[in-house]
């Protein structure tokens, strides 16, 4: 297999392989770039068909973490890893010890954290072999609830700093009484709507099971929605927060709201949709830029001096980034999701 020619190679600095037979553990990581600091990426555990789409993966998602974290300001770099396996059947104890030395092997270059398939009790185990396991102690809290080492409240926190950003960005206007749809009611999207309510936000809530709908009906005032019908609905604002490439071809032209911000990656189904939004006059925030609060938090979580405070603040951050895109974008008449990867590749390069 080759990885030098692979279409998702980028001068990726550091791509290991690793199997331990009696661990039942085959694994990659990927370091795609340190010019900012030790690269982090979670671990993602997924049934690969082969080592080749393993290898796809980790190339793909590893360059990606570069670009976050560079845009999220953040001492770091961007990696990856994954584990060729189904988390329901193969995972076991003595597997994750396995992958916490091959974390351990690469000497604090590469740190892990959690992913699909990865749970923070995995990353504890991981951490009995490794220093190099980050997501395992989080002590931070946003109204009242505990924290687990779980970055969602923090990507929730996020995700509403950028909404609110965008909003005044592009409807000159605070929260209140604006009209947002919020794709998706599961971790981040419950408690983005959550804040939104308490910002006096009016909400539209969609999801393919009905839990999560009925309690922010119940608590937030919120109005339900069928998951088909989100995209046309009269509103400001579409938050998805569910699954990729829910900006397509096919949502697209149905689409109301001038801003869409939100926590799901991947939300354009191909990168040209971000000029088609831009000629639509709709503002888009760039996916890894709004939803970075989750590695904002594992970051402060390894931080010897930080606290509650910096690290929100730190948060908050994430507003004052959207609006340097977007006023980037309008000087350049470009596209937010360009203009994102440009200013990322001119952060992450400077200091090479
Ligand atoms: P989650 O699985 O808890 O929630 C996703 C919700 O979307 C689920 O309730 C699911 O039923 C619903 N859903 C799936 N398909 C749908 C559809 N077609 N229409 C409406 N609802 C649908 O996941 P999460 O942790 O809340 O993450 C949400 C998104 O944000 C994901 O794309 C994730 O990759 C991204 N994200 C999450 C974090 C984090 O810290 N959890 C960080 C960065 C990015």
């Amino acid at each position: 297999m080759s990885v030098f020619d692979h279409p998702e190679f980028d001068n990726h600095e550091h791509v290991a392989f690793y199997h331990d037979d009696e661990a039942g553990l085959s694994a990659i990581i990927a370091v795609h770039n340190t010019n900012l600091g030790p690269a982090l990426g979670g671990c993602r555990m997924w049934p690969y068909i082969n080592s080749s789409e393993a290898l796809t993966d980790v190339l793909r998602l590893s360059k990606g973490m570069t670009y976050k974290a560079a845009m999220a300001n953040l001492e770091l770099g961007g990696g990856k890893s994954v584990i060729i396996g189904d988390p329901r059947k193969a995972k076991t104890p003595e597997m994750m010890r396995a992958m916490g030395r091959f974390v351990d092997s690469l000497g604090g270059k590469y740190f892990t954290a959690e992913d699909s398939g990865i749970a923070v009790s995995d990353l504890a185990t991981m951490a009995e072999e490794s220093d190099y396991i980050a997501g395992v102690k989080a002590h931070y809290h946003y109204n009242g609830e505990e924290a687990d080492g779980n970055p969602a409240p923090s990507t929730a926190y996020g995700v509403f700093v950028g909404v609110r950003a965008s909003v005044e960005y592009g409807l000159k206007s605070d929260l209140k009484g604006v009209k947002v749809a919020i794709q998706g009611m599961g971790h981040v999207g419950y408690r983005l709507a959550k804040h939104l309510h308490e910002a006096g936000a009016q909400l539209f809530v969609t999801d393919i099971y009905p839990e999560g709908v009925d309690k922010a009906v119940a608590e937030l005032g919120a109005t339900a929605v069928a998951p088909e019908e989100i995209y046309g609905l009269d509103v400001d604002v579409i938050a998805p927060c569910a699954m990729g490439a829910s900006i397509n071809d096919e949502t697209l032209p149905a689409i109301k709201a001038k801003v869409i911000a939100g926590a799901a990656n991947n939300q354009l189904a191909r990168e040209e949709m971000g000029e088609l939004l831009r000629e639509r006059g709709i503002l888009y925030a760039p996916d890894y830029v709004i939803n970075a609060g989750g590695v904002i938090d594992i970051f402060h979580q390894r931080k010897e001096s930080s606290s509650n405070e910096a690290m929100r603040e730190h948060i908050e951050q994430i507003g004052t980034t959207l609006k340097a895109i977007y006023s980037r974008a309008e000087e350049e008449a470009t596209a937010t999701n360009r203009i994102a990867n440009t200013m990322a590749e001119e952060r992450f390069t400077a200091k090479g």
